[in-house]
């Protein structure tokens, strides 16, 4: 192995651990290299543990020092990278006026939202504030059976947490009169009609292309049962007004849809009507009345979009241009409002911030900043590809925000106290945050005993104590002995050692580590106690959200590594 080589992979080890903001494991930095460069496979057991020994060194370094040192050795690697970083976001919009874009956010007050609504959340605020204009965020609550008034607070809670630049808020239910209006206009043009037959009739009609027997009502003999629909003559499910459409449309789903119904259970939290319009209706309406110029949607409403389109057409509107993004799945991970609020009512969930779930609450208690949603976000775009969500994006997509940052404490997990003989009392200062050094350091005093990782003991091992010495490891029937074993940190990295992070008896709280695999029981500084709501880095273990303390504990939820 020449001097070259190793200068090679240092170089292409160090960009890479930038790029990530991350120490990369070799298998994964070998595996990327020999995919660029296939001939080199002939060396790729020497280049293996060659490179095992740089990613430590590296490892060693705090972003900003990786950042320099690349620079220092290879700046063209670095620009490559920030390069792509410029070129990210979502393409450009055709038909925005003067005055920007008018666009909004739609969501059913049926739950609180959770990752998937915040898709629709932030690529509408992309473009509103890259051109300009209104933000609305419309609420849509004309399906009583849905609507809550609790659901109306997690809502806006959560739309507060997104921190998206609403300009305007309506609620559908302050605008039943104009649905009515209009509903009345869409009648006395012959453009929709009162239908009373049962229901499975109309869908044995439909799905064979014929037409119901209400379908040729005159208008006034319309009007005059949409007059008594409105005064309450009728009961739920005995009457609906339809679009009149294309009976024979290949879709049956085209055919005569239903645009407004009887809901009489449960009474709705701010409306007392009985009669409510169909999503296709209000939003039909509302889109164009309050002036949407583009409308981003889900891929799951492309028949509504077209179904619209006979509204808009009857009365002579023009659609705005729409966009339809492709589904977007979470893995295991429940949103289904209904499963959720199962899960807490049997004790499976804490509640809607249970770590387990998808929602943004839960989201928001593991520490993940709305900022970095966004990003992933805008990052996965608009596209109308499937897609599975990445999580690792959105850990990198967090990372990037908490890392510069997070105070530093160590978290010593199944925490074991062993005695460290041989050496004298000492005082570690670890940094408080090694990206920001003005930050200064914190003090942990060494009196011998002290707290380590149970899992790091192992007979014959050396372990690098972070920040402080190494020591030797022995196991014997009484348990674990540990001698101090030099302070060098060369010769630390000769032996391999693991770095392992360490509490001086004295200074350990014992702290709760909330992770979406179970609880993990371990002791952290007593000052992260300072941190609450905080995101920390609790070091080698990762980044987590202080979400409650008392004087004895403290109870932290892991994000991400
Ligand atoms: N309220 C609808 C939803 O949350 C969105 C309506 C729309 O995009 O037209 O799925």
């Amino acid at each position: 192995m020449n001097g070259d080589s190793r200068d090679f992979l240092y170089k292409y080890a160090l960009q890479n651990a930038v790029m990530h903001n991350n120490v990369p494991k070799a298998g994964a930095v070998l595996g990327a290299l020999m995919g660029k460069h296939p001939e080199l496979r002939p060396h790729a057991r020497e280049y293996s543990a060659l490179l095992g020994e740089i990613l430590a060194e590296i490892g060693e370094m705090n972003s900003d020092e990786r950042r320099t040192r690349l620079e220092e050795l290879a700046p063209e690697l670095l620009e490559k990278k920030e390069k792509k970083k410029r070129e990210t976001g979502l393409r450009p919009l055709e038909n925005v006026g003067e005055e920007g874009v008018v666009m909004r956010f739609a969501p059913n007050p049926s739950g609180p939202l959770h990752l998937g609504h915040s898709r629709a959340a932030y690529l509408n605020d992309y473009y509103i504030r890259k051109y300009g204009g209104k933000y609305i965020l419309r609420i849509e609550d004309t399906d009583p059976k849905r609507v809550t008034e609790e659901n109306y607070q997690l809502l806006l809670s959560d739309v507060e947490w997104l921190g998206i630049e609403v300009s305007d808020i309506v609620y559908q239910s302050d605008r039943m009169d104009i649905y009515y209006s209009y509903g009345e206009k869409l009648i006395s043009m012959g453009g929709a009609y009162l239908c009373t037959c049962d229901s499975e009739l109309f869908r044995e009609l439909k799905n064979s292309k014929q037409e119901c027997p209400c379908r040729n009502r005159g208008v006034e003999e319309n009007l005059s049962l949409w007059k008594d629909m409105l005064a309450g003559k009728f009961e739920e499910g005995q009457i609906t007004v339809r679009v009149k459409t294309n009976i024979s449309h290949p879709d049956p789903a085209m055919r005569d849809f239903s645009i407004f119904r009887i809901v009489a259970n449960p009474p709705h939290p701010r409306c007392d009507g009985l009669v409510y319009p169909l999503m296709n209706f209000s939003v039909a309406v509302d889109d164009h009345l309050l002036g949407m110029t583009h409308v981003i949607r889900g891929k799951d409403h492309i028949a509504n979009t077209r179904r619209q389109k006979y509204i808009y057409d009857y009365f002579g509107w023009e659609q705005p241009t729409y966009f339809h993004y492709g589904r977007m799945s979470i893995g295991d991970i429940v949103l289904s409002t209904s499963a959720m609020k199962a899960g807490i009512a049997s004790g499976e969930y804490t509640g809607w911030d249970d770590i387990h779930l998808g929602t943004l609450k839960a989201i928001a208690r593991r520490g993940f900043s709305p900022e970095a949603v966004r990003n992933a976000m805008v990052d996965i775009g608009i596209g109308q590809t499937d897609i599975n969500f990445s999580w690792d994006n959105l850990y990198a997509a967090n990372k990037a925000i908490v890392d510069p940052i997070a105070n530093r404490y160590f978290f010593v997990p199944n925490p074991e106290l062993c005695h460290i003989s041989g050496v004298s009392d000492r005082i570690a200062t670890p940094l408080i945050n090694p990206n920001d050094e003005a930050k200064g350091t914190r003090t942990l005093t060494f009196t011998g005993d002290i707290f380590l990782p149970r899992d790091e003991l192992v007979d014959g091992r050396m372990l690098r104590l972070k920040d402080l010495f190494n020591v030797r490891v022995t196991k014997s029937d009484d348990g674990f002995s540990l001698e101090y074993s030099g302070d060098s940190l060369d010769e630390a990295r000769t032996e391999h050692a693991q770095i392992v992070q360490w509490l001086p008896k004295d200074m350990a709280m014992p702290c709760m580590l909330h992770t979406p695999d179970g609880i993990i029981a371990g002791v952290c500084e007593p000052d992260v106690s300072t941190e609450l709501n905080r995101v920390v880095q609790f070091e080698r273990v990762g980044f987590a959200r202080i979400d409650s303390v008392s004087e004895t504990n403290v109870s932290a939820y892991f994000a991400h590594k």
